[in-house]
């Protein structure tokens, strides 16, 4: 017997028992630490029937209503957040200090979204003739269905469930194989702060049953995805069929700018935080660093420092800093990014191997530090989801701007300079649809998250957050 062993949770049910089950690995480990249904369409069809009949009552509350619920539902999460934090690191692999800071990110969405559902407002407009009145009204869109990725657990589905139940809407979330126990967690809290049967449900189910009997039923009016962009061009294709309001957080490739004008010990404190949080697993991570030639050796030095300090190791041990990565598949991309840097000339100075074991399948890679890098190397190209950070020298800003725009992606980007005019200057030049100003973690529930190009559509977090979940409709009244 496995330490968690789940059920799906639908129509205010926990179901499955008679399914095939998924088995959760912890990642540091190799450890089997609990099983959960491996679904198909039959379930999903379930939660469809559910999230449908539960939406003409749940849209029909007030606004206060809801928010009394979210607030409690809040309230539990923080209570439980070390039992949640714990199943996140076991799962997931993250430090626990990364877990308990995630349960307060992925709360925090709760809190903010049940009172921003009471400011969803119309309008009333001028008329076209002297009997004519405009009215604008906004209603939820009606029953959502999401897929969400393993390395927020949490927070990338609370970041799409708060603003969709705060809205009126009902939800109903697919979440990863890796990772589904949080999700699991989170439906319990929620049955417990009397959230009412059919408004929240969770499915494990294979991916592809899953999506395609979320796309083929006219009565799910909204998908919202985060994950790969490889999976979000899938999707999107899929969503044709019957015109889906869609939803895409995709991947990312963050680069970040460190001018000669920048706060150096800053700069270093900043995107140690963006780069390693997550063992570099992030959408938002500096994927690759320009740093201008003035500063560049000053630069390299303090961050070696910092770097040579992170420890690897068990998420679930005092003092540790990186965790493993999430398979093989994923140190598999890293260690031949690495390979093919220093094939092409960088020189590492910190790190820069792999400690995969086989037998027990966990897969850990040293936190690395790589310089000399140019732009043939693949790193300075491709998500590199690993804790590698790579330094390239830039001269003037305008190259700095080239080389950062210069990718398909465009979700989060960083620079460093103390010069405002400077600043404003880079910010609006670059193609990003988050940017930090001397700020390496911007993500918070009262902005908006979400990127350009083949990062995505649409935006997570703030009042854009939930105009996603809405519909606007103009009645045009004779009187
Ligand atoms: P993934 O695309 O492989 O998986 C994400 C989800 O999609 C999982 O639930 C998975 O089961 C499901 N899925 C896989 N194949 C599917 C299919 N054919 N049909 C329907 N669903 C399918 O991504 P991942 O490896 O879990 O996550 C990492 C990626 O997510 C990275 O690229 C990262 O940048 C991105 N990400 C983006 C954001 C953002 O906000 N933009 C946030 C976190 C992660």
């Amino acid at each position: 017997m496995s330490r968690f062993d789940m059920l799906n949770y639908i129509d205010g049910q926990w179901v499955g028992h008679d399914l095939e089950k998924i088995k959760v690995t912890n990642p540091a480990t190799g450890e089997l630490i609990g099983t959960v249904p491996n679904g198909g369409e039959a379930e999903t069809q379930l939660a469809i029937d559910a999230a449908h009949r539960a939406l003409g009552d749940w849209s029909k509350r007030t606004a206060s209503d809801r928010a009394d619920l979210l607030r409690t539902f809040f309230n539990l999460i923080m209570e439980h957040k070390q039992e949640l934090a714990e199943l996140m690191t076991l799962e997931n692999g993250k430090p626990l200090k990364e877990s308990l800071g995630e349960v307060d990110y992925a709360a925090s969405f709760i809190e903010w979204f049940a009172e921003e559902g009471k400011r969803v407002y119309g309008r009333t407009i001028p008329g076209k003739r002297e009997n004519h009145r405009i009215k604008v009204i906004k209603q939820p869109v009606g029953v959502v269905a999401a897929i969400t990725p393993w390395n927020f657990p949490a927070a990338m589905i609370t970041r799409k469930l708060a603003p969709a139940l705060a809205a009126g809407c009902t939800f109903i979330v697919k979440p990863p194989e890796q990772t589904p126990l949080t999700a699991l967690k989170l439906a319990e809290l929620a049955e417990q702060a009397g959230i009412p049967k059919g408004v929240f449900n969770v499915v494990c189910a294979d991916p592809e049953s899953f999506s395609n009997k979320i796309f083929s039923d006219m009565r799910v009016r909204k998908i919202t995805f985060t994950g790969s962009t490889e999976v979000g061009r899938l999707l999107m294709k899929k969503a044709s069929e019957n015109i889906m309001r869609l939803s895409l957080e995709l991947g990312g490739h963050a680069p970040v700018i460190v001018c000669d004008d920048a706060d150096l010990d800053q700069a270093v404190e900043m995107i140690m935080a963006s780069k390693f949080r997550n063992s570099g697993q992030t959408c938002i991570c500096a994927n690759r660093v320009y740093v201008q030639s003035g500063v560049y050796d000053a630069f390299i030095e303090k961050l070696s420092g910092e770097v040579k300090k992170l420890k690897w190791g068990n998420g679930m041990e005092e003092g540790v800093d990186i965790g493993p990565l999430i398979d093989k598949d994923g140190y598999q991309k890293v260690e031949s990014q690495v390979k093919d840097a220093l094939e092409k000339g960088a020189k590492c100075l910190v790190g820069g191997s792999g400690r995969a074991d086989l037998e027990k399948d966990t897969y850990f890679f040293e936190p690395t530090l790589l310089v000399d890098m140019n732009e043939s190397m693949d790193m300075m190209h491709i998500e590199t989801f690993g804790p590698v950070l790579p330094i390239q020298k830039f001269e003037s800003d305008e190259e700095a701007i080239r080389l950062a725009n210069d990718t398909p992606f465009g979700l989060a980007a960083y620079f460093f300079t103390q010069n405002v005019s400077r600043g404003i200057k880079i910010s609006e030049a670059l193609e990003y649809g988050i940017i930090g100003w001397n700020d390496g973690v911007p993500s918070c529930a009262q902005a908006p998250f979400g990127g350009m190009k083949q990062s995505g559509l649409g935006r997570e977090g703030g009042t854009e957050g939930i105009e996603e979940y809405l519909e606007t409709k103009y009645i045009s009244l004779s009187i």
